[in-house]
């Protein structure tokens, strides 16, 4: 299990350093920011839906390592996919970084995702993680207004 867990900050370190899909996007389809202000990570998120299917996923912002390292992994995952798909993985990583630390369950069918199952242990950190995804329920919304972890 160790191993796992340092594989794990490894992805979040990498991602974190080099965040992949940081950039603008001259005219995206969804669009929206979060801010968590309990560490001061800033989101913006920009979509090109085509047919209910993600053509395109970046984003720009500053934060610590764990919400860069989320927005960045989250823009991977899901480009190229549905909007019922994502939504579905929304609600399992959500599931995950909301679990009882030490629990039993089992993530790694989250794939890389489950990088992030150790942030459950810190209630600060949760919210790191947690904002691009928040982000993303807003820009899926058509919400753009601000968004808060809080
Ligand atoms: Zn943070």
């Amino acid at each position: 299990m160790s191993d796992l867990r340092d594989l794990y900050q490894e992805l979040i370190l990498d991602h974190g350093k080099s965040p992949r899909n940081l950039r603008n996007m001259e005219e995206p389809t969804n669009q929206a920011n979060g801010y968590n202000p309990v560490c001061g990570d800033k989101v913006e998120l920009y979509l090109l839906l085509e047919d209910g299917v993600v053509r395109d996923a970046c984003f720009e912002g500053s934060g610590c390592a764990i919400s860069t390292a989320s927005a960045s992994m989250l823009t991977q995952a899901i480009l190229g996919q549905s909007i019922e798909a994502i939504r579905q993985l929304r609600m399992e990583v959500g599931k995950m970084l909301t679990a009882e630390p030490g629990g039993s369950e089992d993530f790694r069918a989250l794939g890389k995702f489950a990088a992030f199952s150790g942030v459950s242990e810190f209630p600060n950190r949760v919210k790191c993680a947690t904002l691009a995804w928040h982000t993303l329920d807003a820009a899926l919304g058509d919400d753009l207004n601000m968004i808060s972890t809080e």
